[in-house]
């Protein structure tokens, strides 16, 4: 009708990774408005992290602007909480500068009345941001366990501030070595690069910190090779495990060639700073009794924990908001979680699953007939199937996100089921040899390779990152890595 004003759905995303900007890309600007909240204005492309954390790649190669989205509102800020039968979602806006994991600022959650990991550092003001349809995509947290010292002197690879900060470490303690006031028993500390966790962020990290080494450092400071040593320890009996045990022992046999020192079955109980040696670490490992192990660097990759925002809304109940799929319920409801993993559980349609308050967490799993919350879903690292278990990676979370979007766009919610297509799984080794594993095929060494930087390069996001990301990787073959402290 002319004249007519038309509303469009609001539709909010909570999170810029691998889910929310996937998701936010895809949806049409024309039919809703779309509105961003996270607290980083940026989308990081995590498998390029553990390269630009040793020079091989410039940050600014492995990020995206959301601004360049063209939202209709983008607020820097962490969902605090969410009212579902109101439809509003309280936010703490992000004041921080911090661009680094907030993995060690979460303290304990009943220390704070926040979720946010903000907490402890400076807390932003509140507001409240209304919705039409909720798309959770907030991800999740680096897993210390618990284990003593973690969160306070282990560095994190998450973020794009982490991967500064390791860079500058790293520099750092080369320096550190290099002063003649720096004594032989100090240098074998202050270079022993210890990384926990020997899953492919762990394994691709140990993989580039040797390039670096053996590439660049070596020639900057020949006096100081035969000080350095790099160790991975994990507490399984195998690292890679979602390789085939062939690739697992053809990656380990590389490392074995390359001095990479893989220990598999060990169990760090704690991290404590050295007096004697100032910069450097202590570990304690169970199957060394008391011997404690010097490093230089601890970097922490062990698995995930679940976002705090999560564990706050999955802890709460409810009168049942409108339902999509599934009974009615009445009386108080929660969101039904995964007990293993504490994600949120959707259906196939990526909708939220809620369930009656009285089913007990650990059987929230076998709950028969859950029932789908209307215009709330979740997606990526936040998220699972009741019935499917997928790896928490980019490709899932990409995938559900197109998926969704493309619901959205169409008006099909509800009616094609998400169906997770697996392209297989790849991990860089160092010295140009990756493996790679698919239904289709297994590959190992260069050829590997090839595929693994090709299939980067045609997933990076932008036009300008498909160009920088390979022009940077041929001026760090021509020149060397760019190795600058600041
Ligand atoms: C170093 C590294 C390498 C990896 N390599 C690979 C790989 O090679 N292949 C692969 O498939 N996967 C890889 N992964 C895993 C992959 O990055 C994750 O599975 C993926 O990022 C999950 O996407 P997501 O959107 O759920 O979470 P994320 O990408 O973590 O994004 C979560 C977003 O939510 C925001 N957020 C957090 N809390 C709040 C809140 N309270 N309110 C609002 N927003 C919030 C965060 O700031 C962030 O923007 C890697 C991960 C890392 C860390």
């Amino acid at each position: 009708m002319f004249g007519h004003t038309y509303k469009k759905e609001r539709v909010v995303i909570l999170g810029s990774g691998w889910a929310g900007y996937g998701f936010a890309r895809t949806l049409d600007p024309n039919k809703f408005e779309r509105v961003m909240i996270s607290p980083r204005s940026y989308f990081v492309f995590t498998p390029l992290l553990a390269g630009t954390a040793v020079g091989t790649l410039e940050f600014r190669a492995t990020l995206e602007s959301v601004r360049r989205l063209d939202l209709d509102h983008f607020h820097q800020g962490w969902a605090d909480d969410i009212d579902f039968n109101r439809k509003v979602i309280r936010v703490e806006a992000n004041v921080s500068d911090d661009l680094a994991s907030k993995a060690k600022q979460i303290t304990s959650r009943t220390s704070s009345s926040s979720n946010s990991p903000s907490s402890g550092s400076k807390q932003g003001e509140f507001f409240d941001v209304p919705y039409d349809k909720l798309v959770i995509a907030c991800g999740s947290y680096s897993q210390t366990f618990g284990i003593d010292g973690v969160r306070e002197h282990a560095f994190f690879l998450r973020d794009v501030g982490d991967a500064r900060k390791i860079r500058l470490k790293v520099l750092q303690l080369f320096e550190k070595a290099a002063l003649p006031t720096t004594s032989d028993e100090e240098r074998n500390k202050l270079l022993h690069f210890a990384i926990v966790g020997g899953g492919p962020t762990g394994i691709e990290f140990a993989a580039e910190l040797h390039d670096l080494i053996r590439d660049d450092l070596s020639k900057l400071y020949p006096g100081l090779m035969e000080f350095v040593a790099v160790t991975v320890y994990d507490v399984a009996p195998k690292v890679l495990p979602m390789f085939d045990q062939s690739l697992a022992t053809y990656a380990m046999n590389h490392f074995k060639r390359e001095g990479i020192h893989v220990k598999t079955q060990h169990h760090l109980t704690r991290i404590r700073p050295d007096e004697d040696c100032e910069g450097c670490m202590k570990l304690n490992i169970k199957e060394y009794g008391d011997e404690e192990v010097n490093a230089g660097i601890v970097v922490w990759s062990t698995g995930l924990m679940q976002n705090p925002l999560i564990e706050k809304v999955s802890g709460k109940v409810f009168g049942c908001p409108p339902i999509a799929g599934g009974e009615s319920l009445s009386g108080q409801i929660k969101l039904q979680r995964d007990p293993k993993t504490g994600s949120i559980l959707t259906d196939h349609h990526l909708r939220v699953n809620v369930v009656p308050e009285e089913t007990p967490v650990e059987k929230d799993n076998d709950f028969p007939h859950p029932s789908a919350m209307s215009d709330v879903y979740a997606i990526g690292d936040c998220a699972a199937l009741p019935d499917q278990v997928l790896p928490a990676t980019a490709q899932v979370a990409s995938q559900k996100a197109v998926y969704l979007a493309k619901g959205f766009n169409k008006g099909s919610v509800g009616e094609k089921e998400f169906k997770f297509k697996n392209w297989g799984s790849m991990t860089y080794l160092g010295n140009w040899k990756a493996i790679h594993q698919s239904s289709a095929d297994d590959l190992k060494g260069w050829t590997a390779w090839v595929l693994w930087r090709t299939a980067y390069l045609t997933k990076s996001m932008s036009i300008r990152n498909k160009i920088m990301v390979p022009i940077y990787w041929c001026i760090t073959w021509l020149f060397g890595r760019d190795i600058s402290r600041f």
